[in-house]
């Protein structure tokens, strides 16, 4: 347990290959692919210490963060239809 974060940690999910819980570590990018994923954020590559088992997982997750953060940006985007439509219908009205 080195840090708490809100992103999700799949360092704690189960291994799908041994269903050994909590013995994911992150594992090192192997290829340039592998890089590019990690530094987009969608998926971390794991190993597991029981059976060996590499792969990637999902990082991110539905949390409070990024949830709320996906909530402010539906509430910008209506905010932002509502008030092109109120414009538009003012100068159409004119
Ligand atoms: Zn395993």
């Amino acid at each position: 347990m080195s840090e708490i974060s809100f992103k999700r940690d799949a360092s704690f999910d189960k291994c799908p290959s041994c269903k050994a819980v909590g013995k994911l570590r992150r594992s090192r990018a192997q290829s340039v692919y592998e890089q590019v994923v990690k530094k987009l954020g969608f998926f971390n590559y794991f190993r597991c210490r029981d059976c060996g088992w590499r792969g990637s997982r999902l990082s991110f997750g539905f949390n409070k963060a990024s949830l709320k953060t996906i909530l402010i940006y539906l509430f910008l985007m209506l905010t932002t239809a509502v008030v092109v439509k109120f414009v538009l219908q003012k100068i159409a009205l004119k």
